[in-house]
């Protein structure tokens, strides 16, 4: 779209919804909206002139609100500049329809993406299919926890249970709605509380800042009632955990194939290598999928936590679910990033392996055939410290996804691991202060 297109799209759309301020977003490291809000007539006369900005250490802010220092950007600290994505405005939850929300592509003063925001390293990865003729698919599905809420314990898929909660689906109805979020379908989950809402499969970028958003209006729908949600990976120790999993698919751009199922229906090399690739820099990886300490605890062989990422046809074991499809909706359900990663990291980081697995011709591991898959390789790595260090090193992830991009993120991790590590937990008082 031209510029000045560009800007009559942003008048034209806020002006038939009534708009009088704007947030202008962006995600941080760990998916938390960040940015300003400003009036619409701000907004429309900033985005002509190309000059709204933001100071840069807002991405690397901690999930404890602290900086983490990064070759003196933190002091430094200069501007970015913020370029309007006009196809992601919406309209916000909770403020009558009179505040919109717009995403925005940061960049440096020279018009370059910034390269260690979250939504560039997504973008430059698509770029980089594109540049071989596909365009990956990917469809979200957030699993998360309602907290506070009266009545007996759920049953997963219990209709029942979902009736009772009419009120707050039908507010996350009609917000996701008003935001231009398609929600394809919701369950009750295992976990008491417990539920899980599904985005239609579309474009990785507007599914990622559909996620941030539709995140928001679930907080904001449960709030109005008296609720919390909450997306933490592992609320509660013993219960089901949250995951984010996405089904992932990649289409030619030209006839609009799906490049993971050849003319008779059959897997193709792709898909297979896609999957190897996965596997391979698991460990590499990890840390997208599963970015704060209690990600880890996530990872027990229970209520279809992705322990392994072997992978099998329509089993929920598998980290990896080829679920069952006619070929044109041949996808690989990629299950382990939680509900608590950056929806553009884990995207990112499955399409960097997947690329280096089909660059590489790398196969995967055996199927898992009528087998529970807890206990096969490749496992989930234990803790977040082993999976940065493997992540610092590994050269061609680092590239894929740019080291300024890795530095900022291992320095915002590491100081998170640090301030987590300055609390003594319940059960180490409790089993060892006078035993040991
Ligand atoms: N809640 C599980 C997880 O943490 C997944 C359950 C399911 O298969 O939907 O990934
Ligand atoms: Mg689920």
């Amino acid at each position: 779209m031209g510029a000045r297109r560009a800007d009559s799209a942003l008048k034209d759309w806020i002006a038939a919804h009534g708009i009088a301020e704007v947030e202008c977003l962006l995600a941080d490291q760990n998916g938390v909206a960040r940015g300003k809000i400003i009036s619409a007539a701000d907004f429309v006369g900033h985005a002509r002139t190309q000059s709204l900005r933001l100071a840069s250490s807002a991405l690397s802010i901690t999930i404890t609100g602290d900086y983490a220092a990064y070759k003196g950007d933190a002091i430094l600290d200069p501007d970015l500049r913020l370029e309007p994505d006009p196809q992601s405005l919406a309209v916000l939850p909770g403020f009558e329809g009179t505040r919109a929300g717009v995403f925005c592509e940061p960049l440096t003063q020279a018009g370059e993406p910034w390269p260690s925001a979250p939504r560039n390293v997504l973008k430059a990865l698509i770029r980089l299919y594109a540049g071989i003729g596909l365009r990956p698919v990917i469809a979200p599905e957030i699993e998360f926890y309602l907290l506070g809420e009266e009545g007996a314990r759920p049953a997963p898929y219990g209709l029942e249970a979902m009736a009772r909660r009419g009120s707050f689906f039908a507010a996350v109805e009609r917000a996701s709605a008003a935001a231009g979020i398609e929600l394809a379908g919701a369950l009750a989950e295992c976990g008491p509380g417990q539920l899980e809402i599904n985005l239609r499969h579309g474009d990785p970028v507007r599914r990622a800042d559909q996620a941030v958003l539709f995140k928001r209006i679930v907080r904001h729908a449960a709030r109005e009632l008296g609720l919390a949600a909450t997306f933490m990976a592992k609320p509660m120790g013993r219960e089901a955990s949250s995951g984010m999993h996405f089904h992932l698919s990649l289409v030619r751009a030209k006839g609009e194939a799906n490049a993971f199922a050849d003319a008779r229906g059959a897997d193709t090399d792709a898909l297979r290598w896609f999957i190897g690739g996965l596997q391979a820099f698991l460990p590499e990886i990890a840390p997208l999928y599963a970015p704060h300490p209690n990600s880890y605890r996530r990872m027990r062989p229970r209520y279809s936590a992705p322990v392994t990422l072997a992978w099998g046809r329509d089993n929920r074991s598998c980290g990896l679910r080829i679920p069952l499809s006619d070929p044109a909706n041949r996808r690989v359900e990629v299950r382990a990033p939680g509900a608590d990663a950056n929806p553009y990291l884990a995207m990112a980081a499955a399409l960097a392996a997947g690329w280096l697995g089909m660059e590489r011709r790398l196969e995967p591991g055996p199927e898992v055939k009528d087998a529970i898959a807890y206990g096969q390789k490749p496992e989930f790595p234990r803790t977040l410290d082993e999976g940065l260090a493997r992540l610092a090193t590994c050269q061609p992830i680092c590239e894929l996804l740019g080291d300024p991009f890795i530095g900022v993120f291992l320095a915002v991790k590491n100081a998170e691991l640090h301030s987590f590590s300055d609390v003594i937990t319940p059960w180490e008082r409790e089993h060892l202060l006078d035993q040991v």
